[in-house]
């Protein structure tokens, strides 16, 4: 198989492709398009991991997603649990994990911290990168400038901060750490995060879909899906007027420096 694209944050391992995932995921493929299956918790860490074993080109990550650490049933981060887990090959990175300050009450940030820094812990015991859900309260930084202070104390590894939709000035702050950001099919409907992708070091940019979420023109209002990451890339070099041939091969160079694979 050769991979031409690779979709670094995607949700085959949910419920919404639990009927047709293998059909999803063979679209993609062949296609020329590899994936990393998230993790949101054990349970979907564990199901990202036999997606992963099912085929040349999938790959998945395992930790447990801010906003399940919290609430009426906290999902508690057992380490050895998820060491397990991690130590398998096929897992290219820890999380997704962060802090996530717009979908939960700010009361439950010392949980959200505890399991982050654990998580960090984990990435940095294994030598893997980590996968970053970092989402501020409404129209703030909060929780990114708090990540930025966690992951300087506490990360050795590098890692990516998914669905990227803060600032320039704090994207910046990432970059200069050596951390990468990556955008999703928003970036065709909405103009809001342009300035930032045209002027990003090309090296610091990935894409992903978050399917089934946010699907890319053409496809919107639709359940998203691996293949679709194309219309992202596509995207991204009409933004920065660049050839999309050399973003592709940019942007999939950027996805095996950063996850240490070989596509
Ligand atoms: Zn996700």
């Amino acid at each position: 198989m050769e991979f031409r694209y690779i979709d670094i944050h995607t949700h085959l391992n949910l419920e919404a492709f639990s009927e047709d995932w293998e059909s999803a995921r063979d679209r993609a493929l062949t296609a020329g398009v590899a994936c990393i299956n998230v993790g949101t918790g054990k349970t979907t860490s564990e199901r990202a991991l036999t997606l992963a074993h099912s085929s040349q080109g999938v790959f998945a990550t395992v930790g447990i997603h801010p906003t399940h650490t919290t609430g009426d049933e906290p999902e508690p981060f057992v380490y050895e649990d998820f060491r397990v887990l991690a130590s398998d090959p096929k897992v290219v990175a820890i999380g997704e994990c962060g802090l996530d300050y717009f979908r939960v009450s700010k009361d439950s940030k010392k949980l959200q911290e505890e399991t982050f820094i654990a998580q960090i812990q984990l990435a940095n015991e294994l030598e893997k990168p980590l996968m970053l859900h970092i989402r501020g309260s409404e129209g703030s930084m909060d929780a990114y400038e708090d990540a930025l202070a966690i992951l300087k104390t506490h990360a050795k590894v590098l890692g990516n901060v998914h669905f990227f939709a803060g600032s320039y000035d704090v994207a910046k702050k990432f970059w200069e750490m050596g951390l990468t950001t990556s955008f999703t099919g928003v970036i065709t409907f909405a103009n809001q995060y342009d300035g930032i992708i045209k002027n990003a070091p090309i090296e610091m940019l990935h894409a992903e879909t978050d399917a089934p979420y946010v699907a890319p023109v053409p496809y919107r209002g639709k359940r998203n899906e691996p293949l679709y990451v194309k219309e992202v890339y596509k995207r991204i070099a009409e933004i920065r007027g660049e050839e999309e041939e050399s973003v592709r091969e940019a942007l999939l160079k950027n996805a095996m420096r950063l996850f240490q694979i070989d596509l």
